[in-house]
């Protein structure tokens, strides 16, 4: 997710580490924070209707962090109320565009000049390591409001070619009010990439983070209202899936739903939308990534710390985690060596410690299901090369440490079912057919990596594989300017990143003029 492009160095890119704090400092700092809590409805900070409250969690010690607002569907109705408001009287989608487009700007360096402080949340919140939070997502959750921003005076409409006497334009209009369900594995950064192009665009937003990780996007929002952005256009709703969430795939005057997530709850916003008003339902939903390594590579050093960055980085929980690493069957050997030595720098621990590299899986509940794919591994017949344990128990948190599994048939489960853990499982091939193969043979088609020197094996695989986005000699994402989504059950509807986001929440309207009179 999110991985600036290319290079050797993909931590490096957009790193800006002069602000991570080291550990000491980290928790001093902690001690002084005020944290947001309550929901985020009309420009202002309120308990829950019903005052009802929840509880999150620092994964890293199992620690009650404090508690949250629960909200319920009558907040859920509050938050859309506001947002229907707000589209109605046109403080926003009529604003003048480079009036919204300074105060997103002035929102986006506002996240960066707080970046220390909204990483320091993530960090304790979602349990990953702070020099990812401070140093790479806060930093990333700015470069996407600050390039939707500037995308909004410099993105024009159309004349058509229509006959003479008419004159027709094809202009494009917010959708309205949308609606929006985060996860837990890069809680700013994916808020950010629905609340960029649909704020920029001049939609209302209703939007609920992940119960797990509430925390930043809290903050985020007020940060946005002290930006400028005019009361009700941006509104966050803490609480459970099945309550806030469905409330949002229900509503009747939402007019798109933008989720990111799992495959079946997914599917549930489609339902809901069916049944409801049919509002636009976008959907980003996970993968099982290949990494293809070709028996002619060179560099095994930089294959196996792409490998590694695709699978451990953020532990894993990463819906473009390549997870499937199919290797030529004649460097197998070769490759699972360079992971050896590239996993020396991959210290698992605490995630204010700066050298940390892999944080806490996000909570008890996913650190057993990681678990319960890795006993399925097993019994399944492939071998546990390392790795595949909870460790640091004593600290309360939820640690496993890099896990892979040689041996792996791609019929198995732990290579057919998204794991959203630090778990590789290497499958061999022989032949460029059977590898593509391998590759499709899957549910799912966000992600794709694919590791040669022959430039005509990299494009025939590029364009054999059925995969949104496919990376040639590195794990790679793009940047802001590429389109993000998936083939197949990795989901479909639009396009988070680049302009073609700000088409999934934009309605394209025809005003066809008929003129009167003729000057000839
Ligand atoms: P979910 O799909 O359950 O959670 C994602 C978001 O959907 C959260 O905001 C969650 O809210 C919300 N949600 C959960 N249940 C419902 C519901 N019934 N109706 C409406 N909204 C709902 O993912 P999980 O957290 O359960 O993770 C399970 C698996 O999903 C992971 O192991 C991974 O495989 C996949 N996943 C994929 C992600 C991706 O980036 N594509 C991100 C997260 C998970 P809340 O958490 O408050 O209940």
């Amino acid at each position: 997710m999110v991985l600036p492009n290319v290079t050797d160095a993909p931590f490096e890119v957009l790193m800006t580490d002069t602000l991570i704090p080291d550990r000491e400092a980290a928790v001093a700092e902690l001690g002084g924070l005020t944290l947001r809590t309550n929901l985020f409805i009309d420009g202002g900070f309120r308990p829950a209707r019903d005052g009802r409250r929840f509880v999150t969690e620092n994964p890293a010690t199992g620690q009650s962090i404090t508690d949250v607002a629960e909200g319920g569907a009558a907040d859920v109705d509050a938050a859309v109320a506001a947002a229907r408001s707000a589209a109605d009287r046109g403080v926003w989608a009529r604003m003048d565009p480079g009036a919204r487009k300074r105060i997103l700007l002035a929102w986006a360096d506002s996240i960066d000049a707080h970046a220390r402080e909204l990483g320091l949340i993530e960090t304790i919140d979602a349990g990953k390591p702070i020099t990812d939070t401070v140093g790479l997502d806060m930093p990333e959750t700015a470069a996407c409001i600050r390039w939707h921003a500037e995308a909004i005076d410099k993105l024009y409409g159309q004349v058509a070619p229509s006959p003479e006497g008419t004159v027709a334009t094809i202009t494009r209009e917010p959708v309205g009010v949308v609606g929006a369900v985060v996860p837990w594995n890069y809680p700013a950064q994916m808020a950010a990439w629905k609340l960029g192009p649909a704020l920029a665009t001049g939609n209302s937003v209703v939007i609920k983070p992940a119960s797990t990780t509430s925390l930043s996007l809290l903050r985020l929002a007020e940060l946005g209202a002290e930006a400028g952005i005019p009361d009700g256009v941006l509104n966050v709703v803490t609480g459970p899936g099945d309550t806030v969430g469905a409330a949002i795939g229900r509503h009747p005057d939402i007019d798109c739903v933008a989720f990111t997530g799992s495959t079946e709850v997914g599917r549930r916003f489609l339902a809901w939308s069916a049944e409801s008003n049919l509002k636009r339902v976008l959907l980003e939903l996970g993968g099982k990534s290949p990494q293809i390594v070709f028996g002619d590579v060179t560099e095994m050093a930089h294959v196996a710390a792409q490998a590694a960055v695709a699978i451990f980085w953020n532990m894993g929980e990463n819906c473009s985690a390549g997870s499937r690493l199919i290797v030529h069957r004649s460097r197998k050997d070769a490759l699972l060596e360079a992971l050896r030595e590239e996993l020396a720098s991959w210290p698992v621990g605490d995630p204010l410690d700066p050298s940390t590299k892999i944080g806490a899986l996000i909570s008890k509940p996913h650190l057993d299901r990681v678990l319960a794919y890795v006993q399925v591994g097993r019994e399944e017949g492939a071998r546990l090369v390392t790795g595949g344990e909870r460790i640091l128990e004593e600290t309360g948190g939820y640690f496993v440490g890099p896990t892979i599994f040689d041996g792996v048939r791609n019929d198995m489960r732990i290579a057919r079912e998204e794991i959203f853990g630090p778990v590789l499982s290497v499958i061999e091939f022989d032949t460029e057919a059977e590898a593509v193969a391998i590759a499709n043979d899957t549910a799912y088609g966000l992600a794709a990596s694919i590791y040669t020197d022959d430039l005509n094996v990299a494009h025939r695989v590029a364009r054999d594989l059925r995969a949104g986005t496919v990376a040639v000699n590195a794990y790679a994402e793009g940047d802001m300017t590429t389109p993000f989504g998936g083939y197949k059950q990795s989901g479909f509807g639009g396009h988070d990143k680049s302009v073609h986001a700000h088409d999934q929440y934009t309605e394209m309207k025809t005003t066809w003029i008929v003129l009167r009179g003729s000057s000839r």
